[in-house]
């Protein structure tokens, strides 16, 4: 990563402001993706010191900055299990110290575990200037939001999760990640596909008007979502494994 120079900005106004000025300047969180991609910048605008590295209690959802590390969510009791467990599924743990919530969802990566894990849930972002999306709207749309992501909002659900992440090693990238959770009602992700995770809204919708086969169910959703082939892995196998691990999940949360 290549970068003239580094800000470390007092206010989110001063780091939308400097956004703004130039294309080539660009937020920093952990900066491991950025390194990967070898990315060129004039500014990196840091947000290290605005206080968005803060897991809090909200009383209707547990708010997460988007500063804060991947180890400190899946180390916090705030947050639920399988959202944890999900982030868990990455790299080590030196790793997770530098990676951030905000950089993993901003991103949008298709491979990623973190938007996987979180789609199981129902989830808020907030950005700056004043706006705020659902998870599930900001993966559906095209492009990255135009503005600072600060927080992510999990709200507080009765529910079982299931998670699943298939990998050729343990510090691999998927090559599929399953989340199925049921509470008041299902819900089914996959992603890795290897386009960015989706929900199987019209599967759900057949299994919360009570349709139990979950066999059927699982090829229901594979049906309703598009594969490719990835550098390590072909499409069929993508789907085979979101076949079983679909039905497997919604098995574990319906015990
Ligand atoms: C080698 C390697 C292996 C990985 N393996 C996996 C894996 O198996 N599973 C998985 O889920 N993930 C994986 N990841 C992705 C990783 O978990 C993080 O999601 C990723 O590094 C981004 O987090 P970061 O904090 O490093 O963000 P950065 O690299 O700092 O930023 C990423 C992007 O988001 C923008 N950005 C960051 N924060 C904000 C903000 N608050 N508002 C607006 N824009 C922002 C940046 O400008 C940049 O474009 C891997 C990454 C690497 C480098």
């Amino acid at each position: 990563m290549k970068a003239k120079s580094f800000q470390r900005v007092s206010s989110l106004e001063e780091a939308y402001k400097l956004m703004k000025e130039s294309p080539r300047n660009k937020i920093v969180a952990g900066g491991l993706w950025l390194k990967k991609g070898n990315a060129e910048a004039d500014i990196l605008i840091d947000l290290s010191l605005l206080g968005l590295d803060k897991i809090e209690d909200k009383k209707d959802y547990v708010e997460v900055g988007a500063m804060v590390s991947q180890r400190q969510f899946e180390q916090s009791k705030l947050v639920p299990e399988m959202a944890r467990e999900a982030v868990k599924s990455i790299m080590g743990p030196a790793f997770r110290n530098v990676a951030t919530i905000g950089g993993s969802v901003f991103g949008k990566f298709g491979f990623s575990d973190v938007i996987t894990g979180l789609l199981g849930y129902k989830v808020e972002l907030v950005f700056y200037p004043e706006a705020t999306l659902s998870l599930l709207d900001y993966v559906k749309k095209p492009g990255f939001y135009d503005g600072i992501l600060t927080h992510i909002r999990i709200y507080k659900e009765d529910l079982k999760g299931f998670f699943k992440k298939v990998g050729i090693t343990a510090l691999d990238y998927p090559i599929i990640n399953v989340a199925v959770t049921f509470g008041k009602e299902y819900r089914i992700v996959v992603g890795s596909r290897p386009l960015v995770a989706s929900r199987c809204e019209k599967t759900e919708a057949y299994l919360n008007d009570g349709g139990k086969d979950f066999e059927k169910v699982a090829q229901m959703a594979i049906e309703e979502l598009k594969f490719g082939d990835s550098i390590s892995t072909k499409a069929d196998y993508k789907k085979q494994l979101a076949l079983t691990y679909v039905r497997r999940g919604l098995e574990e949360v319906s015990k």
